[in-house]
């Protein structure tokens, strides 16, 4: 065996002349020699061995750990656990192959650059966005959703976030915000334990502390690590890292972007140190008007400039229609024993609350009811039927293309007009009657935990605030730029509401 190795490594030498024979084995996959198997080491610790290890020309990372300590044993089960997790994800390293008895790890060796070698000043915040979306990818293998329970008291109970000043500057918020899921968690956010491969993927690698945490830990941690690194970009780092990681859920952004700045606030020193967007917002807001709001939420936010649909979509939304209107009435021709599919009769419209965030957001839900013609399926038809007797198939068509709107909001649903759903709500899809993003799901238990019935909503785009809306005594008030092109959106001020008061646009 070719180890090349310093004298003061001996111990090194030990291990690997121990299990040299089964390594080579694993690698090439056939009866090799150890003396076959070059082994250059890469990374020593208290817990574990990292080797490079090749023969001929395969090339595998082999992680021994060290069964003396018990870092070693525990460290070993984590990283395996997360290693089988990740397994068909691209995110880590493949496992290969390992050893209980031994503790051994065979894992696929990644070319690349390690994150913490490629940081610099310039390019931080682009990274920021990429390690955002690969700690969401991560985290989604293992989502799931456990009792909920307020950031406040876990980051109180868990001791190593911010520091307790901190946490009660930005009380109300995270006792608003809820953990409502857990995953596994990388739990070790060092830029080193990331490599960037030549094609830019992002692998993760050493996950010795992994552990079940609340969705979003990894966030914040590794907020944490580049705020330490680049203190100057603390806001755009934080923002970067959010932007990828919220990419695919929207209304969460602002949330998160909210926490990590709480989290990084204490490695943090001077004006940087600050409270939450929201809280700022809502405190403006409420000493411009004089009220007295302790509700604030954020909301998605959809530019509500409308346009006439393409004929073609329009044509094709009426196949749609024509296709699951036979299929209703076939349904009920086969029907025995009045077992046809029939939506439910619908759920209750929307509460105030629920239509000032609705309000605010002007619909970004219904953004993908363009090409899922509007979710109406045969159960939908059905249900029109059971509600109309008086309709054939043929009306029941007309009854839907009818109530098109001339012109639909930009890229949305057909049906989405200027002043929203063209559809009464009991004929709508279940989907379209049932559906609450995460934003209004957490508007409506805060206020049901808290007893407020008043709120200040902001609807906002990539970070921007967009539009304010204002709910006070049952009465829904809206401030908006209404931008009519990306070009000329400007922010909507909440502080709009406060002075003028004005009415829903
Ligand atoms: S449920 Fe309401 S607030 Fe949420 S995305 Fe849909 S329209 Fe917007
Ligand atoms: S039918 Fe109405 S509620 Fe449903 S997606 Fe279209 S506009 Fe939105």
């Amino acid at each position: 065996m070719n180890v090349h190795i310093s004298q003061e490594q001996n111990a090194v030498v030990a291990v690997v002349s121990k299990f040299g024979a089964g390594i080579a084995k694993q690698i090439s996959g056939l009866e090799t020699k150890p003396s076959e198997l070059n082994v250059r080491i890469l990374k020593t610790s208290e817990s574990a061995i990292v080797l490079a290890a090749s023969t001929g020309h395969t090339h595998q990372l082999v992680k021994i750990y060290l069964t003396e300590n018990k870092a070693g044993v525990t460290g070993f089960d984590r990283e395996t656990g997360a290693l089988i997790v990740a397994r068909e994800s691209g995110l880590t390293p493949h496992l290969l192959s390992y050893s209980l008895a031994r503790k051994i790890l065979i894992m696929e060796f990644i070319q690349g650059q390690s994150l913490a070698e490629m940081l610099t000043a310039g390019n931080c915040q682009a990274l920021c966005f990429k390690l955002g979306r690969w700690l969401a990818r991560f985290g989604k293998l293992t989502k799931a959703p456990v009792q909920p329970q307020s950031w406040h008291d876990y980051l109180i109970q868990c001791g190593t976030g911010p520091d307790s000043e901190v946490i009660n500057q930005s009380r109300a918020f995270l006792q608003d915000f809820l953990i409502e899921d857990y995953a596994l968690a990388k739990n070790d956010s060092a830029p080193g334990n990331w490599v960037v491969t030549p094609q830019g993927e992002f692998k993760g690698i050493d996950f010795e502390f992994a552990a079940h945490k609340p969705y979003g830990w990894d966030l914040l941690l590794t907020a944490r690590s580049m705020v330490r690194l680049f203190p100057q970009f603390a806001n755009e780092l934080c923002e970067a890292l959010c932007k990828g990681f919220c990419q695919s859920g929207a209304g969460r952004y602002d949330q998160f972007l909210a926490l990590s700045k709480i989290f990084v606030a204490h490695t943090l020193s001077g004006p940087e140190r600050n409270p939450t967007r929201l809280d700022t917002v809502l405190r403006a807001f409420n000493e411009a008007s004089g009220r007295q709001l302790s509700l604030v939420v954020n909301a998605p936010y959809l530019d509500d400039c409308t346009e006439r649909p393409d004929a073609s979509l329009v044509q094709q939304f009426e196949h749609h229609l024509a296709s699951v209107a036979d299929q209703a009435w076939d349904d009920v021709d086969k029907e025995t024993g009045g077992s046809a599919a029939r939506s439910e009769e619908p759920a209750s419209e929307p509460n105030t609350l629920h239509q000032a965030i609705c309000t605010s957001c002007k619909g970004w839900c219904c953004s993908s009811g363009r090409e899922k013609h509007a979710y109406i399926d045969r159960a939908t038809i059905g249900r029109l039927r059971t509600q109309r007797p008086d309709l054939n198939k043929n009306d029941a068509v007309s009854y839907y293309l009818e109530r098109l709107p001339d012109q639909s909001v930009t890229g949305s649903c057909l049906f989405h007009g200027k002043n929203g759903c063209g559809l009464p709500f009991e004929t709508r899809s279940d989907r379209c009657r049932s559906f609450s993003c995460n934003s209004a799901k957490q508007l409506l238990q805060r206020s049901a935990r808290h007893g407020f019935a008043d709120a200040l909503i902001i609807a906002t785009e990539n970070g921007q605030q967009m539009r304010a809306t204002l709910l006070e005594n049952g009465k829904i008030t809206t401030a908006t730029t209404t931008p009519s092109s990306p070009a000329r959106r400007a922010p909507a001020r909440a502080a709009t509401l406060a002075e003028k008061g004005s009415s829903n646009g």
